[in-house]
């Protein structure tokens, strides 16, 4: 029988969050042998039961990880632990920050091949090919990896989530061996929020409006924010923004902000440079509103709307309240 596929939790309320229902998408259609599902944390029991709801039906739990502060390094400690309990030839993760830094650390902990940001994934005998974009999303690559141990991190957004088929699975509690203390080294100390929009956050939204330097100021950034409202997206700016104090850099998407790939992505008055495309270029629906015809947003938009966006968002932000009746 092939080796197991070990999915491993990520989750908010003891639910699973959308990044690891599309991992248990991809294991299901991956090949090979049965999906176990890794959960951890204060809430590792609730995690366990949801797996079940996916069809899901065997769990490992490691209950002792001491806080959900400890360093990476002791989560790959234990999921390298977990893997190599069922006997698992592949580990996959959701696209989240913590799947991409946690796959780096287990594969280096569990000296597997590894692959982050994949929207693509066969298995070909002993090798898993993966498809991922790179060089910004202006490109998609294709890449073999050859086992015995293969660490996966799933583009967000790149799959869909499973199909329900609730059951109840089996639990296993496994118990990693102490971790060496220089993992244990790096002690939080505190925690600052960083100052984010209203609505959903910008790394994980499904939509994202953003708002460039066409807003000509500040206060005018309240109409973006009013249009990602309406749609329920996060809010996101260029740097242009940011520079100007308009809002705070945790805002800015682009080469040196965030990357973001919702499924919808807005932009409004931005003009497109490549640093600001790199951050964005693999959403999957581009939208630009620009009153510059020729502003280079429009050879990467799917739809573009030429004008002046003071007229156009509260027009937009209107009707997509009158037809969604908020
Ligand atoms: C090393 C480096 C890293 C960088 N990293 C980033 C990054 O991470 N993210 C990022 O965004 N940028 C980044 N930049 C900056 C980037 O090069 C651009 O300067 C920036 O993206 C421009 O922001 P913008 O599109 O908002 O402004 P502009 O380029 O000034 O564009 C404003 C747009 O608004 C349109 N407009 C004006 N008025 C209206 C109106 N009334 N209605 C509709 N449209 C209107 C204009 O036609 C124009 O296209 C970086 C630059 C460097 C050198």
């Amino acid at each position: 029988m092939s080796a197991p596929i070990l999915v491993v939790a990520e989750g908010s309320d003891g639910r699973l969050g959308g990044p690891t229902l599309e991992s248990i998408s991809v294991a299901r259609t991956l090949g090979g042998g049965p999906v176990i599902g890794f959960a951890t944390g204060r809430a590792a029991n609730e995690l366990a039961s949801d797996f079940g709801r996916f069809g899901v039906d065997r769990v490992l739990i490691v209950p002792n990880l001491g806080s959900d502060a400890v360093p990476v390094g002791v989560h790959a400690n234990a999921v390298a632990f977990a893997a190599d309990h069922v006997g698992a030839d592949t580990v996959l993760f959701g696209g989240s920050i913590f799947g991409r830094d946690l796959a780096g650390h287990l594969a280096v902990r569990w000296n597997a091949a590894v692959a982050t940001g994949v929207i693509d994934a066969r298995r070909d005998g002993a090798i898993v090919e993966v498809r991922r974009p790179v060089f910004g999303g202006r490109a998609t690559e294709t890449r073999r990896l050859e086992g015995p141990h293969v660490v996966l991190a799933i583009r967000l957004h790149a799959f869909a989530a499973p199909s329900e088929d609730p059951g109840t699975p089996l639990v296993d509690v496994v118990v990693p061996p102490p971790v060496l203390p220089a993992l244990l080294a790096p002690r939080r100390t505190s925690v600052e929020p960083s100052t984010a929009g209203a609505g959903p956050s910008l790394g994980d939204a499904s939509i994202v409006v953003s708002g460039g330097r066409g807003v000509r100021a500040a206060e005018n950034f309240q109409l973006v924010e009013e249009l990602a409202a309406s749609l329920g997206a996060a809010v996101g700016a260029s740097r242009a923004v940011t520079d100007a104090g308009w809002r705070p850099s945790s805002f800015q998407v682009g080469q040196t902000g965030r990357s973001v790939s919702p499924q919808l992505y807005v932009a409004v008055g931005i003009s497109g440079a490549i640093q600001h495309l790199v951050g964005m270029l693999s959403s999957r629906v581009i939208v630009a509103i620009n009153s510059d015809p020729s502003a280079p947003i429009f050879r990467v938009a799917d739809y573009g709307i030429v004008g002046d966006l003071f007229q156009i968002l509260p027009a937009l932000t209107a009707e997509i309240r009158r037809v969604r009746g908020s």
